[in-house]
């Protein structure tokens, strides 16, 4: 095949860029009236905690509901609102919408994270961003959380850091997402006092599948410990991870065992369902022990 792709068959025109290109070229002028006409939600992932089964919070989670297209996944237009710079204008869209849900929300204690993307850590405006969505929406600031990923800190380390410790300095928590996936996850925790790590699902997808990832993710558990970080364990799908993960002393748990991205309204009934649930585990597990 490759010998026939020589010179006479060479074009810069494929039908597949093409049709990339058109696609993306799409998405950038649809954002736009998604702002406009109120086409983006969030909807809330719930987070519990493994000691006792309390619902600790929700991460917050966009979607696009477009007219025709349907629900748009974040992964398929997040990129492209960042190479636009749009995404300065949906993360401050998204961090006010989820300041102001969570202010009305009936259990006040609990807390809602919001995903920021590197894109949207311009200096001195991302902290007055903060500021402005918790004094507009009333949240208390120990009710928020900022989640970002390593990608962050690669570059401008040292503008970002001061950042993070502004927002920190208010009393919101930050969170390191996605961890255990980049170049150097561990040399970052040294550069900033994250006060949670998220281990990426990738690891707990493959818990109880390969001796590795089970050591990988014990690890990760008891450096949380000794950081005295709270650590998640997102993409918990099974009965078997959670049993590994209780092992192992991981705080905080999320993923589709435990409720998809909903409307808070949705997972508030079906609460009473976890709560039991959650005491049916800890009896089994005694009696097994
Ligand atoms: P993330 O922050 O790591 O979010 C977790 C993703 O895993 C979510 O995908 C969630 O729906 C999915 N998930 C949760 N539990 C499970 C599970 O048990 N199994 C599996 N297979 N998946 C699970 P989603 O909602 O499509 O979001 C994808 C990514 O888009 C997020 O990854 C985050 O990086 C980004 N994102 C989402 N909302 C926002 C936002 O408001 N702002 C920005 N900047 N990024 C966002
Ligand atoms: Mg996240
Ligand atoms: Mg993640
Ligand atoms: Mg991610």
């Amino acid at each position: 095949r490759a010998k026939h792709s020589g010179r006479s068959t060479f074009s810069w025109y494929t039908p597949e860029l093409d049709a990339d290109a058109q696609k993306r070229k799409e998405i950038e002028l649809g954002l736009e009236k998604a702002l406009k006409y109120d086409q983006l939600k969030l909807l809330y992932q719930p987070q519990y905690s493994l000691k006792d089964g309390v619902l600790k919070g929700y991460e917050a989670l966009i979607r696009w509901e477009h007219p025709t297209r349907g629900i748009i996944r974040p992964d398929v237009f997040i990129p492209i609102a960042e190479d636009t710079g749009m995404i300065q204008e949906i993360g401050t869209w998204v961090l006010n919408h989820a300041c102001r849900e969570a202010a009305m929300w009936s259990d006040t204690a609990r807390r809602v994270a919001v995903n920021m993307s590197p894109a949207q850590f311009v200096a001195g405006e991302t902290q007055n961003r903060v500021a402005q969505a918790l004094h507009a929406s009333g949240l208390h600031p120990s009710r928020l959380e900022i989640e970002i990923t390593e990608s962050l800190l690669i570059s401008n380390t040292d503008a970002v850091i001061e950042t993070l410790q502004q927002i920190r300095s208010m009393g919101v928590s930050i969170a390191m997402d996605d961890f255990g996936t980049g170049y150097s996850s561990l040399s970052y925790l040294s550069l900033f006092p994250f006060d949670k790590i998220k281990i990426d699902k990738a690891f707990i997808h493959n818990l109880g599948k390969d001796p590795s990832t089970d050591a990988i993710v014990t690890s990760i558990i008891g450096l949380g410990r000794s950081l005295d970080v709270t650590i998640t364990a997102e993409g918990v799908e099974t009965e078997n991870q959670v049993v590994l993960l209780r092992a192992a002393g991981c705080d905080l748990v999320q993923g589709y065992l435990y409720g998809k991205p909903d409307s808070v309204d949705v997972h508030e009934t079906a609460e009473p369902e976890m709560a039991a649930r959650h005491e049916a585990r800890k009896v089994s597990r005694k009696l097994t022990m």
